[in-house]
């Protein structure tokens, strides 16, 4: 009898996951699930304390959920991604294993160490199984010129005629394994919750719930009000999708139902959730065509000249929401707290980072890793070139936002500022943006004044740009 073994990563679930399908395809073999912690490589990932906390507790519910179809979970756990080759080696001499099924990574590190437990498999006659599953289309989308996409417009048009031609199907979870395992399920250490994951509940049900919520009641509304960071107007899936407990293949799937089958054309609310899906699997080609991006090196190789101000104060007061712009300050404040932004929040920031303040965006990307509960390398890395105009954004990089201007706009009355900085809680009109002196002496004394003049950091940017 054979024993097979899928290999979970940031693919915590059962439903929809195509390389658990694969492998369970076969009824005549024992199947086992297998997780390999590696605190080392998280911390040398910068993986968030709150994110390692609610990819445990996802573990741990994977193995509940595994042992009701009859599949043991095995839990390893090594500080190093090179130390995963000997795990395997252990595992296949002390257990027989025939065949290892995974899920494709696209960083450069894991793809690394994929390729080193390939080889150290085959060596002992164990066969390799990979599949694409992390993006709803596989990556390798080309243009006429056979080079991958590199402009977010272009690859949606391709990304749609290609998907109109595949219609991939979802895969339901597999059934209950008739054969008895012999090896049990590994006793896991205890996880104990911290309290900013709370409200980042646990299991594949809960996605699902939240999902269909968002579909329900307020997917329609998605693009008049997505950009309010007041309101709660998007899905706050993006924790779920980052560790793999639901798969954008079913976002996709609950959005189409929604939208009587439509990709684009349907209802406007509709189209543009499923274009900010498309956007993630656009980062996710993006890494996997281009190393460079995930080896710290920006898309656009000339900017790696910008002369960077990198000013440790300035950094400073940016992370602790100090800056002394309200809009920056709430939106740091969020990610502090909740271990989550808000989108356009996180755009803004990013931007008064890399343009007004003129710091190294990778300061800025890595921060945002290290605090994330959805930290995801190829959209976190992707939204940090885009703003830092790096790069994939097609517009140069006198793309510069106004942070007075968008906090106008989209938090017109200050009410999202006001739950984040409660030393702002006595301003009321238009202050609240950007208040004057005399307003913070009066009403908010222990707010600091702006660290940077937004007219002169914006042109410090456009001129240190245009130098290149
Ligand atoms: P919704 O608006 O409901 O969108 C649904 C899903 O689509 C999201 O969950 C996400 O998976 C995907 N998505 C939406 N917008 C984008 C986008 N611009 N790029 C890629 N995917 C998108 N997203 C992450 O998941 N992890 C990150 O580490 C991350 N870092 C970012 C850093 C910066 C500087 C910027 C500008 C954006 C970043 N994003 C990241 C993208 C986006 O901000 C979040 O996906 C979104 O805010 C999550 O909220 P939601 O689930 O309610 O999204």
């Amino acid at each position: 009898m054979k024993n097979k073994l899928i290999w979970f990563r940031h693919d915590l679930r059962i439903t929809d996951n195509t390389a658990l399908t694969a492998a369970a395809e076969n009824p005549s073999a024992c199947l086992y699930g297998l997780f390999i912690a590696t605190p080392g490589q998280w911390r040398q990932h910068d993986m968030a304390a709150v994110r390692v906390n609610f990819i445990r507790r996802h573990v741990s519910a994977l193995r509940d959920s595994l042992s009701e179809i009859n599949i043991p979970l095995l839990y390893m756990e090594v500080d190093n991604f090179s130390e995963i080759p000997e795990v395997f080696k252990q595992l296949v001499e002390n257990y027989g294993f025939s065949d290892v099924y995974a899920n494709h990574e696209y960083g450069w590190n894991e793809k690394q160490r994929d390729t080193t437990v390939q080889y150290r498999l085959e060596t002992h006659n164990c066969h390799f199984h990979r599949f694409h599953d992390q993006s709803m289309l596989a990556p390798g989308l080309m243009t006429n010129t056979g080079k991958p996409y590199s402009v977010f417009t272009p690859f949606k048009k391709s990304w749609l005629g290609k998907w109109r031609e595949l219609r991939p199907l979802l895969q339901s979870k597999p059934t209950l394994r008739l054969l008895p395992p012999t090896i049990p399920s590994t006793v896991m250490p205890e996880i104990v919750p911290m309290p900013e994951t709370n409200v980042w509940e646990i299991g594949e049900v809960v996605a699902i719930k939240k999902l269909n919520e968002f579909c329900r009641e307020r997917i329609e509304d998605y693009k008049g009000q997505r950009d309010i960071p007041a309101l709660d107007s998007t899905s706050y899936l993006s924790p779920w999708l980052a560790a793999g407990v639901i798969s954008p293949r079913q976002c996709l799937d609950a959005a189409l139902n929604a939208n009587k089958g439509r990709l684009s054309g349907g209802l406007e609310g509709i189209d543009t959730w499923i274009s900010e899906l498309i956007w993630r699997d656009f980062y996710i080609h993006i890494l996997d065509s281009f190393p460079k991006v995930s080896k710290n090196r920006p898309f656009k190789l000339k900017t790696e000249n910008i002369r960077w101000r990198n000013i440790d104060d300035d950094f400073s007061a940016w992370c602790d929401g100090r800056t002394g712009i309200p809009i920056v300050d709430a939106g740091m404040r969020q990610l502090r707290q909740k271990g989550w932004m808000h989108n356009r929040l996180r755009m803004i920031v990013a931007m008064f980072l890399s343009k007004q303040l003129l710091i190294d965006w990778r300061r800025g990307e890595r921060y945002f890793m290290q605090h994330l509960i959805d930290g995801h390398l190829a959209s976190n890395n992707g939204g940090w070139q885009w703003a830092a105009s790096t790069g994939t954004d097609a517009v140069p990089y006198f793309r510069i936002f106004n942070p007075v201007t968008q906090s106008q706009r989209f938090d017109p009355d200050g009410h999202f500022i006001k739950r984040y900085i409660p030393e702002l809680v006595a301003i009321t009109g238009k202050d609240i943006h950007l208040p004057t002196p005399s307003v913070r002496a009066a009403l908010a004394p222990n707010y600091p004044a702006p660290i940077v003049d937004l007219k002169l950091g914006r042109e410090r940017a456009l001129s240190t740009f245009a130098a290149l």
